[in-house]
């Protein structure tokens, strides 16, 4: 049984690599943005309510994401395994997940920092804005995003230390260096 969290600078392939392992490993790929870009899209009164965060690379309030994670972990699927990408994104999302982990009776592995340096990131988010047309990938929007990230997401990575449960991934080679590497590392 699997159970990880992707950490990392948004541009960092947490989605990338979740999504290939996932699948691999036949468990869930969880992406609290897949899920409210999807709400977004649909219209429902999640996605009315995220939307203008998405679109300015704010976090979304945390009773909105903590709602749907709580709904999303609590389905059967998520008790063979999973690799939340996006989630926790701040300190008080990482408390409300241990106790929601402890309620539903499932442990964390660990913790997956994928180290890559903010030029590459930035680089790498630009490129994607044109390939996918993510309303969020806009240079303006990236900067904000990466601010966000260093303030309020960054602090977890000492929190899991503390914890030991971190372990970091140079996520600055091709993907599928990346994807042999966290192979390497979970599984051994
Ligand atoms: P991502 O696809 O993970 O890069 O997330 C895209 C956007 O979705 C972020 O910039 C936030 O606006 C929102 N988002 C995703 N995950 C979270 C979260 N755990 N808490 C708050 N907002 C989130």
């Amino acid at each position: 049984m699997t159970r990880l969290i992707f950490l990392g600078p948004p541009g960092a392939g947490k989605g990338t690599q979740a999504k290939n392992l996932a699948h691999h490993w036949n468990i869930s790929h969880i992406s609290t943005g897949d899920l409210l870009r999807n709400a977004v899209r649909e219209h429902t009164p999640l996605g009315l309510q995220a939307q203008s965060y998405q679109e300015r690379g704010e976090l979304v309030p945390d009773q909105l994401v903590l709602d749907l994670m709580q709904e999303r972990l609590s389905q059967p699927d998520s008790e063979s395994g999973w690799i939340l990408d996006g989630f926790p994104r701040n300190l008080p999302q990482a408390g409300f997940l241990n106790d929601l982990l402890q309620k539903l009776a499932q442990k964390c592995d660990c913790v997956v920092n994928l180290e890559v340096p903010d030029d590459v990131v930035v680089a790498r988010l630009l490129g994607r804005g044109k390939k996918e047309g993510r309303a969020d990938d806009t240079e303006e929007v990236i900067r904000r995003r990466l601010e966000v990230y260093r303030e309020q997401t960054a602090p977890l990575i000492e929190y899991y230390r503390e914890r030991q449960q971190l372990v970091s991934v140079n996520g600055n080679q091709s993907p599928q260096e990346v994807t042999d590497e966290l192979q390497n590392v979970i599984h051994s």
